[in-house]
């Protein structure tokens, strides 16, 4: 990880432009050590999602203070314990199992533990998130937990460069987003579920996210450069 403080500058700049007043920007700080995400809070990054709760752990004393840190990556059940209450908001609820869990420690806690649904747009065995077919069941079950409040969506889409697919998986969730929150409005039982973060689009595909109605983006890449690990070793 080296990329020089006039990069990171620029980077920085092109990410927030492109979001404008559309969406907030998310640095995925995978890899990425403290002092170096420590630069972006004055260049104007003010949030933050790591995605392995061990770094998380590590890195965390070492943060700045002021930054706003969000969980985007797959949160196994027996490890919910250490990230619930540590960070602003999950980005990836995608079981009862999970949920349960989540639950119990918020609980524990005397906390509401915010968190995102993830979706899992392209049927990928390999990544997690509930089906959109299957997002209404989920989220009737969800809405059953009281140290739980679901603020919206996540996204994980298949790797492509095909413009034409991204657009259809982002608009599909952007559409249900949109519906859900207007049956929202008068469905009491689901007091702890509204939508208002909608979190999609990274590197490869934030700008067609953006097109599509995200209004937050998780840029790791894209601000701090290209990372040495396996992308295997990342899948969400
Ligand atoms: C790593 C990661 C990102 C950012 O990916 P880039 O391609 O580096 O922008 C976004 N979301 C999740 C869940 C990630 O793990």
């Amino acid at each position: 990880m080296s990329v020089s403080d006039i990069q990171l500058q620029n980077n920085v700049k092109a990410v927030l432009a492109a979001a404008g007043t559309k969406a907030r920007v998310l640095a995925a700080t995978k890899t990425v050590d403290a002092a170096t995400v420590n630069k972006i809070y004055d260049m104007g990054v003010h949030l933050i999602g790591e995605n392995r709760v061990q770094e998380l752990l590590e890195k965390l004393p070492l943060l700045d203070k002021r930054f706003e840190i969000h969980f985007i990556g797959r949160l196994q059940r027996n490890k919910a314990k250490y990230i619930v209450g540590k960070v602003a908001l999950i980005h990836s609820l995608d079981s009862a199992e999970l949920a349960q869990e989540i639950e119990k420690q918020a609980s524990r806690r005397g906390i509401v533990q915010d968190c995102l649904v993830e979706v899992n747009l392209g049927g990928e065995q390999a990544k997690g998130g509930v089906a959109l077919e299957e997002l209404d069941g989920f989220l009737q079950r969800i809405s059953g937990f009281e140290h739980i409040r679901v603020r919206g969506l996540m996204g994980v889409v298949p790797k492509t460069e095909e413009k034409e697919k991204l657009s259809a998986f982002f608009t599909k969730i952007t559409k249900k987003f949109i519906d859900i929150k207007h049956q929202n409005v008068d469905n009491s039982n689901m007091a702890n579920v509204s939508m208002e973060i909608l979190s999609l689009g990274m590197t490869h595909d934030y700008v067609t996210a953006l097109e599509c109605g995200s209004n937050l983006i998780r840029i790791g890449e894209g601000i701090f450069g290209a990372r040495a690990y396996p992308p295997a070793a990342e899948e969400n």
